[in-house]
């Protein structure tokens, strides 16, 4: 997709616009269902957001898009959507171009954003950033501490 068609997708015979917005951030490509989970664990409560689901895509057949006005991601919310956005494409938007594009990954490791799933685990008794390393393909975190495993849907809906 090139830059300029960015706020403009097709879906079936009709075409959808998105208001662009000019300071922001704008996750593409997301897979069908992660638009909602993102936006569930974002705090967002300040910032006008547009969000479409299930819209056509010629390359994912459906895709989920989300533009976030006048929002810069920190370090740990971009790794929280990476966990559920991966393959998705984030763009920096300012001045109303795209400044920078990055394809969501996994990160290998994670630290302060999902909580153990076991209840002794000590992050949970003493407050401590639980850690883990992620593995993909799929989905899977370890608790660095208690050595836990948890799949796709344990750390999704883990994510504080
Ligand atoms: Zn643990």
């Amino acid at each position: 997709m090139k830059e300029k068609d960015s706020g403009k997708e097709k879906m079936g015979e009709k075409k959808i616009y998105i208001t662009p917005i000019k300071e922001g951030t704008a996750i593409d490509h997301l897979a069908p269902g992660a638009a909602l989970k993102i936006l569930e664990v974002l705090d967002l409560k300040e910032f006008p957001v547009t969000a479409a689901m299930n819209v056509g895509s010629k390359k994912m057949g459906k895709k989920d898009l989300i533009f976030i006005e006048g929002k810069k991601l920190s370090g740990k919310e971009t790794e929280k959507i990476a966990l559920i956005g991966k393959g998705g494409t984030l763009n920096i938007i300012s001045n109303a171009s795209i400044v920078k594009k990055v394809q969501l990954n996994y990160p290998e490791e994670v630290s302060g954003i999902i909580r153990c799933i076991n209840p002794k685990c000590i992050s949970n008794a003493e407050g401590i950033p639980a850690k883990f390393s992620i593995k993909s393909e799929p989905l899977k975190a370890t608790c660095f501490y208690c050595e836990t495993r948890m799949n796709e849907n344990e750390i999704i809906n883990s994510i504080k």
